[in-house]
């Protein structure tokens, strides 16, 4: 076995690598520079991670945020491998300490704000030390045409030109569409880095987006079906995330909650509760989520819709990260993009920018707010539609595997709809909105219409086999072909569009992609649990679950950083006998081994 299997073996437990990581760990390795764009759940960490115990010295991450740091450097720890933090969280004592064993060479790996790269104390040692490596998680986050722009990240190539010797610079980001991606290449200033992307598809999650009438019943409902199973409900304020925990928890969810402007010791609590499955639902906004290692969360529901497709495939991506199949739903309404421009309108620009680039970043985050509309109501496959955004060519026909693909759109002509459409516009000079029009053509006879007397129009009832959301989406069509447009301001009004001509002169050919008449087909059955075959195993699994979770609370450590579920899995399946066979157990390694590995066996043994 080379150095290298060996390492990953003892430390990490694993007996190979994943897709992408070996390239970016040989070229660290040689001392060059990286480039490593993975999704969430690839296995980022291990990149820098495994030379960075290899090779002489100690390594810096830098990082954005607190509690991913404090998640990763436990997990270094419980591997055997010195690890620590350096941030604001930090007493000032614990913060002297870390860094006076700093000095020592106590640690292989040292996370690190970026702010960091500024304080005189912490610069004193970085210029002394026998730096292996720099590697900069959430790459992203140097780009101000990205999400989570940080203006400190700028400061990094200044960072490394004071060193004494440049070290290996490498840059790991999960959500890089092509400009940021070309952004991260001249802002971080890596040198001929070795580019390495693992493609943005994750194959076991199941893309769905639902528009329900009422969303508090539509998520009552999902979660119902999947009482045993871990998930997040993403809000879009602290508000709703009060409201929606609440709710869950009156109809007999375990549901905890997470946001900023709960108490640290809340968070602590309510992310440990999770972690252990304890509550098995986490109702959250964005600030839950960077740096959770939760493997077996096997759905993740977006109770509003998120700013951008990024933050969206980011967060749904914390589903099924253990490679088993998960569901990622969003519940859409047109509500969301109206919340959505004035969280945009509200939020705080980042410190040090100039008024112009404050304003053509506000601008960029409503086309990216924009896009993500487009995501929400879109006919086509959203996975594909997901990796054209991210910059991939998806491959050709449908994924199959998305509630698009599923629904069976047909692509319908409705020539003489959209005649009787345009019709009506003229009738009425372009004086009413679309949802006038819809009532108008589908003969409603309510406040709406008779107010203006149009059940006297010729147009009244002209559509009315349809019911009013249809024509709602047949208008909306209309305008994007360019047939009907919309006149700005509060009240938009439906009007004639530069194509309106050429559908009046039509015989046929006007299409849309319409659900089958037959609405909605039978609800989606709920997926299968994922089984081991045997209930023999399955009873042992969850026997293996107790007994990591009983440990867990003991160490006050999160479950997972004990062992994975995937990792039980394989316990529960091969029995193994003797701690040499313990070992052999992917994600067992010879640290965890050692800690735990007896008690594991006696529970298996039993
Ligand atoms: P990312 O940071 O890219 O989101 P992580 O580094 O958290 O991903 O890794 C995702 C999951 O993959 C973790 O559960 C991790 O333990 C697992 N993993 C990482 N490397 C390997 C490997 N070589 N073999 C098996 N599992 C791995
Ligand atoms: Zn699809």
């Amino acid at each position: 076995m080379s150095y290298k299997s060996e390492m990953l073996q003892s430390y990490f437990g694993y007996s190979g690598f994943l897709p992408g990581q070996e390239r970016a760990v040989d070229a660290l390795l040689d001392g060059k520079d990286v480039l490593s764009i993975m999704p969430t759940g690839a296995g980022k960490s291990l990149c820098f991670q495994l030379p960075s115990i290899m090779l002489p010295g100690v390594a810096l991450v830098i990082s954005p945020l607190i509690s991913l740091m404090k998640d990763q450097v436990g997990s270094l720890v419980q591997a055997g491998i010195p690890a620590a933090y350096l941030n604001r969280s930090l007493t000032e004592r614990q913060y002297a300490l870390a860094l006076e064993r700093a000095w020592q060479g106590r640690y292989k790996i040292i996370y690190v704000a970026p702010e960091r790269l500024e304080s005189p104390g912490f610069l004193r040692f970085a210029q002394k030390a026998q730096i292996s490596l720099v590697a900069v998680d959430e790459a992203h986050c140097v780009s101000q045409w990205g999400t989570d722009f940080r203006p400190s990240y700028l400061k990094i190539p200044a960072f490394l030109d004071s060193l004494p010797t440049r070290p290996p610079l490498g840059a790991f980001t999960a959500t890089a569409t092509p400009e940021v991606r070309e952004d991260i290449l001249q802002k971080l200033q890596l040198r001929d880095p070795v580019l390495t992307t693992t493609g943005f598809d994750r194959k076991n999650l199941y893309f769905e987006v639902r528009r329900p009438q009422n969303k508090k019943d539509e998520l009552l409902s999902i979660l119902l079906r999947r009482r045993d199973e871990s998930g997040v409900v993403y809000c879009s304020t602290r508000k709703n995330v009060e409201e929606v925990c609440a709710f869950l928890q009156e109809h007999g969810i375990a549901a905890a909650r997470y946001h900023a402007g709960l108490t640290p010791e809340e968070r602590l609590a309510a992310q440990d509760a999770f972690a252990a499955d304890e509550s098995t639902v986490m109702v959250a906004t964005n600030a839950f989520g960077m740096g959770i290692d939760k493997s077996n969360v096997r759905y993740v529901v977006h109770y509003n819709m998120p700013l951008d497709l990024e933050g969206y495939y980011q967060e749904a991506g914390r589903a099924g990260r253990d490679g088993s199949p998960a569901d990622c739903v969003l519940l859409y309404s047109g509500r969301d993009v109206v919340t959505g421009r004035f969280l945009i309108e509200q939020s705080q620009a980042p410190a040090d920018v100039d008024d112009e680039t404050v304003s053509a970043l506000r601008q960029r985050q409503l086309d990216r707010l924009r896009t993500m509309t487009y995501y929400s109501t879109t006919t086509d496959c959203l996975r594909h539609f997901i990796l054209r955004y991210f910059g991939e060519t998806p491959p050709p026909g449908p994924c199959g595997h998305c509630s698009n693909c599923d629904a069976g759109w047909q692509d319908v002509d409705i020539t003489k709809e959209a005649q009787a459409i345009l019709g009506a516009v003229e009738e009425c000079r372009g004086r009413f909105g679309a949802a006038t029009l819809a009532d108008l053509l589908c003969g409603k006879e309510n406040e709406r219409t008779l107010r203006w007397d149009l059940d006297r129009c010729r147009s009244f009832g002209a559509l009315a086999h349809r019911r009013p959301p249809q024509v709602k989406d047949m208008i909306r069509h209309l305008v994007e072909e360019g047939c009907l447009a919309v006149t700005e301001g509060d009240y938009p009004l439906i009007v004639e569009g530069p194509r309106a001509q050429e559908l009046r002169a039509a015989p046929s050919g006007f299409t849309m992609r319409m659900r089958p008449q037959r609405p909605r087909s039978a609800p989606k059955a709920p997926p299968a649990p994922v089984h081991l075959g045997d209930p023999a195993d399955e009873a042992l699994f969850q026997r293996l679950r107790a007994l990591r979770a009983e440990l867990a609370r003991k160490k006050s450590l999160p479950a997972y950083v004990i062992f994975t579920d995937k990792t039980l899995r394989e316990m529960a399946a091969r029995r193994p006998a003797t701690l040499s066979e313990m070992e052999r157990v992917p994600g067992v390694g010879s640290h965890k081994l050692a800690q735990y590995g007896k008690q594991f066996l006696a529970a298996i043994q039993e």
